[in-house]
């Protein structure tokens, strides 16, 4: 079995949605008929990624064998370095890694977390995440919430998504919402705090103290993702669990916050190594003792993706991302990864155990180029 062809394209899942919404699909074929599928990180719509896939690499994979996929990688994470390494060209190999692991389930008869060592677990709670809290006033926060807590998550996380640019805009403002939504959603409830580096090391470490006295689970990216050493800093001063890594892109950069202090590290199957990238960082938590949480904000490829790898992992102590749980971008799917109860229930056909509708494909690609 060889690669003969790589399509990757775009999908806008609805003409509303802005350029940044959509998503960024790869359809690998092999020359006897197989297809696996694939997703780059979709951040601005996920063009770079591919274009990187359609100009960088295509050439180099076709009449590759899709089994020597960790080679594959490697190879082109050392022989492309200077598109990046980090962002458009590894959110482009994740999508590769992915399909190629579709495709060697596809080829074995086996989902991916069986060739992975198996699963701990096929049904696996979510928690819901919420953004944009930072524009919100007190009551739209606690309204939002109570939304989303009907679907069940085994907890929730408030976002902010202030400037980056800006530091500690309004420190009072966001320990009145976390206060308002623990008294919401009562005691005993798993919260988590999600600071987008907003906050200066001083900042960070005063909403981590009243995080504490609220009880919430974790204290996610509280200072810029680029000072990892204040990061730690950060971890280090705090009893609450502070967690990064969503903006980490290689295996030695998840090795850095770990050495710095970060007890719960939260790559991106879509930005950094697909599978096999998430396989190496969950094979570095259980060396350290570190907690393997992944950012994951996609609920199509990419999250089914994270959950074959999370299923199967020990260091993966707490329910999977969901980010946006509205069903427009399923429509592509034969069995749309969603939760049904409360919990996602991991496939068992093989590779990802994702049928997609191409007719619905066809429909909804854009053209990027
Ligand atoms: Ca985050």
């Amino acid at each position: 079995m060889k690669i003969a062809r790589l399509d990757a394209f775009q999908l806008q899942w609805s003409p509303s949605d802005k350029p940044d919404q959509r998503s960024a699909f790869l359809r690998v074929y092999t020359d006897d008929g197989r297809v696996g599928i694939g997703e780059a990180s979709p951040m601005r719509g996920g063009v770079a990624s591919l274009a990187i896939l359609k100009h960088h690499i295509a050439s180099a994979v076709i009449g590759a064998d899709p089994l020597d996929h960790a080679i594959i990688q490697d190879r082109l994470v050392h022989g492309l370095v200077k598109l990046g390494p980090e962002g458009a060209l590894t959110g482009a190999l994740a999508a590769l890694d992915i399909a190629l692991w579709d495709l060697k389930g596809k080829l074995l008869g086996q989902p991916i977390y069986k060739l992975i060592g198996g699963a701990w677990h096929t049904d696996l709670p979510f928690y819901a995440s919420i953004g944009h809290n930072g524009e919100r006033n007190v009551d739209e926060v606690c309204r939002v919430v109570e939304q989303r807590m009907k679907d069940g998550p085994a907890a929730v996380k408030i976002r902010f998504d202030n400037d980056r640019t800006c530091q500690d805009i309004d420190i009072p403002g966001d320990i009145a919402k976390a206060r308002a939504v623990r008294r919401l959603v009562g005691e005993d409830y798993p919260l988590a705090f999600d600071a987008n580096n907003g906050y200066s090391v001083g900042g960070a470490i005063r909403v981590g103290r009243m995080l504490e006295e609220l009880g919430y689970w974790w204290f996610e990216e509280p200072v810029q993702h680029y000072h990892v050493k204040r990061m730690g800093e950060v971890a280090r001063a705090l009893d609450i669990t502070v967690s990064a890594g969503e903006q980490t892109y290689s295996l030695a950069g998840v090795a850095d916050l770990i050495e710095a202090g970060v007890r719960m590290v939260q790559p991106d199957i879509v930005k950094m190594g697909g599978i096999t990238g998430l396989l190496r960082c969950a094979a570095l938590c259980q060396a350290h003792g570190v907690e393997l949480v992944p950012h994951q904000t996609q609920p199509t490829i990419g999250h089914m993706a994270n959950l074959h790898v999370c299923a199967a992992q020990l260091q993966s102590t707490k329910p999977c991302e969901l980010d946006d749980p509205s069903s427009r971008r399923h429509v592509v799917f034969v069995n749309p990864p969603k939760p049904v109860g409360g919990l996602f229930h991991l496939p068992d056909a093989p590779g990802l155990g994702l049928e997609l509708i191409d007719k619905e494909i066809d429909r909804l690609r854009v053209a990027t180029e």
